[in-house]
């Protein structure tokens, strides 16, 4: 049987319907009123942005959903985990600061806000699993130990992953820094000694000291490298990359297995939705937002995250790019507007793998409310 993903638009017809109403609308028409009972500790799992990032999910989006799961009963609470690399959000402390400061606090929001991996990240619980790569992974214990669970997802582009939504969020976001570090262990980057202008702004920015200069030309000390990626995400002219036939796959892999660990034991108790707005080219830990790849289309809902990933990418691959943006190629209706960014991402695996290890179904139905 197809899953069902429930999809609104963004405009604003005859009976003036705004957008908090739709997202109101769709929590209903998605069913999530019975994924969650009466005095339920339930996890609204979000991406509050690095600082400097503009393209996480309006606060005044996320209380729409805060409300209607008050009005199950439940107690809701906003929560994140810790980042492996430097930034606004690598301990809880800054982690809240930076939620605080761009809007998520709980005058706007009307949910506490909880760090699901403690204090410097490391407060996690092992869930077994039955995945090709890992049997047990490290999940947040704030998340772990929720009852019920709404996944809100910013959708866009992911440099390594090809595209960032709710798959992502259950995977990258509901792991402890271990379980990041796990997801990111197969990963290698390499300098390209071409490229690189010798700027230094990956020695700058890697935390592990796993960078450094000699002769104008930066290069990698392996034995130091976690492969998270930031020096990637921070080189002004692209020198640095991972061998993403060789890597690419693996991780993709790695992470959907721990995006199956993070509804382990929910099942029937998490829901989804995808916010396609600001559909930019980096993720929203990128300290920066930058020019959309293809206009804003619409917000959806489900109980798939595969599914709704699925529709969402579909959705994006629609729409013509905007002339401008990070797009290289692909501007065309039905091109992939992702790998028109990072070529050499694999997105679509995360679609695969995750129907394969029964995390969800590609197969679904779009319905329009
Ligand atoms: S060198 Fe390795 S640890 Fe340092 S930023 Fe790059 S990927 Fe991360
Ligand atoms: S950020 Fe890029 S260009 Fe600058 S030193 Fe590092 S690899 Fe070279």
């Amino acid at each position: 049987m197809k899953s069902k993903v429930f999809f609104t638009d963004l405009k604003v017809r005859k009976d003036f319907e705004n957008t908090l109403s739709k997202i109101r609308r769709l929590f209903d028409a998605a069913g999530f009123e019975s994924l969650i009972d009466k005095n339920e500790l339930t996890a609204i799992k979000l991406h509050f942005g690095e600082r400097g990032n503009e393209g996480f999910i309006s606060p005044v989006h996320v209380r729409q959903v805060v409300d209607k799961a008050r009005n199950c009963g439940a107690n809701p609470f906003l929560t994140d985990t810790n980042t492996l690399y430097s930034g606004s959000r690598r301990n809880a402390v800054d982690h809240l600061t930076t939620a605080i400061e761009h809007g998520f606090g709980y005058e706007v929001t009307r949910a506490p806000l909880v760090i699901a991996d403690g204090l410097d990240g490391n407060n996690f619980h092992e869930v077994a699993i039955a995945g090709n790569h890992f049997d047990k992974v490290k999940i947040a214990s704030s998340i772990a130990d929720s009852h019920s669970m709404i996944v809100m997802s910013h959708f866009k582009g992911h440099e390594l992953a090809g595209f960032g939504g709710a798959i992502k969020n259950l995977a990258m976001g509901c792991a402890a820094v271990p379980g990041k570090m796990e997801q990111h262990a197969g990963l290698h980057p390499e300098v390209d000694p071409d490229s690189c202008i010798g700027c230094g702004r990956c020695v700058e920015t890697c935390i592990y000291e796993a960078l450094e200069i000699s002769e104008s030309i930066a290069s990698v000390r392996h034995e130091k490298c976690i492969g998270c990626g930031e020096c990637m995400l921070v080189c002004p002219v692209k020198a640095i990359d991972f061998n993403q036939e060789r890597d690419a796959e693996k991780f993709i892999e790695m992470m959907t297995e721990y995006a199956l660990g993070a509804v382990t034991g929910k099942q029937k108790k998490v829901g989804y939705m995808n916010f396609l707005v600001n559909i930019t080219p980096e993720c929203d830990c990128a300290p920066w937002s930058d020019i959309p790849l293809v206009p804003d289309i619409g917000i959806l809902a489900s109980i798939d995250p595969v599914a709704i990933d699925a529709a969402s990418l579909y959705l994006v691959n629609q729409q013509h790019g905007i002339v401008h943006s990070k797009l290289h190629s692909n501007f065309e209706i039905g091109e992939d507007k992702f790998k028109g960014v990072w070529e050499n991402s694999a997105g679509n695996h995360q679609l695969d793998y995750g129907e394969k290890i029964g995390l969800g179904s590609r197969d679904y139905e779009l319905i329009k409310i």
